[in-house]
């Protein structure tokens, strides 16, 4: 964003940058503590990634508010800078013709063991055809014709269709809900919470000084209820979900699963929930009580108007980033779970590296759609996303469940990583995507 000079046009008190996060085990409280302090004593040593602020693990920032930088920043280039851009705001991509592609396609189809002919196979050099481009037709009526088309049209990709690219993996049976939450304004907000039950993780991750945005994977029909239940049953239930022992999350989620909200009055999961916070505190001292409330996220006291959704989640990856005049970037190649929010954060370097190999190409005066350059792409990327795409389907998989031997061996594991400063570090580097610089030098 800072390279491409999105940043700049971002509104900055809306960007939050938070400094930790702590994770936990739902059965047995074993967590650990990712302090952005860490980074100062094992920097990166990509000179690129220097950058970041110190202490900063993380930046929260809206969908809304990149968006606008983003389209600020096309507006500048071409005013200011001379480049040539034609936006189509609302328009739909109705169809996408290429009669090499479909005329292979169908020969494999026809014939499995046939040869490709002569004639048809792709070369890298091929006197350039322009009858074989792409051709993107719109909703508007136009036409383009293109050298090189870039799907960055999400899961469902009409451009990985086109270009027959299959794509692998599973529907997780979670949904995950979302909502931005106001928190007690007493507590400072710059860290995420993320407490691992075996309904799936909740995190709280702040978004301002007094608000956070939630993402709560669940089954989709607990999802369906708790879009349903007031806004003051909502806010229980999340700090109920950060405070309360598995077995009695169940029952609450029994409650509002069975009797939708409307008909039960909301005093009711309120009363349940003060009671058995009370049951479970009562023999604790008025120190230990303080000391417990601030090993956990600021209470919950109001969910923004509208803000509630839930989405499926899906683990996705292409067959191939690549075929002749087409790359895929984003959740058109990959698509995984979001419980460490990496989804846009790939889609970010996938966006960078295939620049970098663009920019390459064009100073070498190759032909940026040809196949044989366009390989590079996926051997920097495929399997750096493979990686996190199956790092983040274990951690789904060893947290989702509540086998005694597996709850004991996680817990070690957590405990373990706790005491690993240096190992803590790395991780966050990991997920930061400072230490990947993906460029083609050589
Ligand atoms: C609950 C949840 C929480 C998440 N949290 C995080 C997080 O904390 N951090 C993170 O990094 N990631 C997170 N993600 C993942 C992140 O949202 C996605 O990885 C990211 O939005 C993918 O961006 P994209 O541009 O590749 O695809 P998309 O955001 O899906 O955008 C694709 C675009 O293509 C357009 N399009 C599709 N077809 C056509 C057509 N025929 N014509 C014209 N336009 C078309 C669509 O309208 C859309 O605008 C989360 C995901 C979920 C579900």
């Amino acid at each position: 964003m800072i390279a491409v000079g999105v940043t700049p046009h971002m509104e900055m008190d809306r960007v939050n940058g938070y400094r930790d996060v702590m994770v936990w085990d739902g059965i047995t409280d074993a967590h650990s503590h990712f302090d952005g302090a860490l980074l100062n004593h094992y920097p990166s040593n990509n000179p690129n990634r220097m950058n970041v602020e110190p202490n900063t693990v993380a930046y929260m920032v809206e969908n809304i508010n990149i968006q606008s930088a983003a389209l600020k920043r096309l507006e500048e280039c071409s005013s200011k800078e001379g480049s040539q851009i034609d936006l189509f705001d609302k328009t739909k991509v109705t169809k996408i013709v290429r009669p090499l592609i479909e005329e292979l396609h169908q020969h494999y189809v026809d014939g499995e063991n046939k040869a490709v002919p002569k004639d048809k196979e792709v070369k890298a050099e091929s006197p350039i055809d322009l009858e074989d481009w792409p051709s993107i037709h719109l909703d508007n009526g136009k036409t383009i014709k293109t050298r090189l088309l870039i799907g960055a049209d999400g899961i469902n990709s009409p451009v990985r269709d086109f270009a027959y690219i299959d794509s692998l993996g599973w529907d997780y049976d979670t949904h995950g809900v979302v909502a931005t939450l106001k928190l007690d304004p007493n507590r400072p907000n710059n860290t995420a919470w993320q407490r691992f039950l075996p309904s799936g993780p909740i995190a709280l991750l702040p978004l301002s000084e007094e608000y956070a945005s939630l993402v709560w994977s669940v089954k989709p029909h607990l999802a369906k209820a708790l879009k349903n239940v007031s806004p003051a049953d909502f806010c229980t239930l999340i700090n109920a979900a950060y405070r309360l022992p598995h077995v009695d999350l169940q029952y609450m989620y029994k409650q509002i699963s069975s009797s939708p909200s409307p008909d039960m009055p909301s005093t009711t999961l309120q009363d349940e929930y003060a009671w058995r916070e009370n049951t479970a505190t009562k023999s604790l001292s008025d120190q230990s009580m303080l000391d417990r409330e601030y090993a956990l996220p600021p209470q919950v006291i109001d969910v923004q108007e509208n803000s509630r959704a839930s989405f499926p989640f899906r683990l996705r990856n292409a067959e191939r980033y690549v075929a002749d005049r087409v790359a895929l970037v984003g959740d058109a190649a990959h698509s995984t779970h979001p419980l460490a929010g990496q989804g846009m954060n790939q889609g970010l370097l996938d966006v960078e590296c295939l620049s970098k190999l663009l920019e390459k190409g064009t100073m070498e005066g190759q032909d940026i759609g040809n196949i044989h350059l366009l390989r590079k792409y996926p051997a920097e990327r495929y399997w750096r996303n493979i990686l996190m795409l199956s790092s983040c389907d274990k951690i789904d998989r060893l947290f989702s469940n509540d086998i005694a031997p597996v709850t004991w061996i996680r817990s070690l594991g957590i405990k373990a990583v706790h005491n690993m400063d240096f190992l803590k570090a790395e991780i966050m580097k990991y997920a930061m995507g400072i230490e990947y610089s993906g460029d083609f030098r050589h």
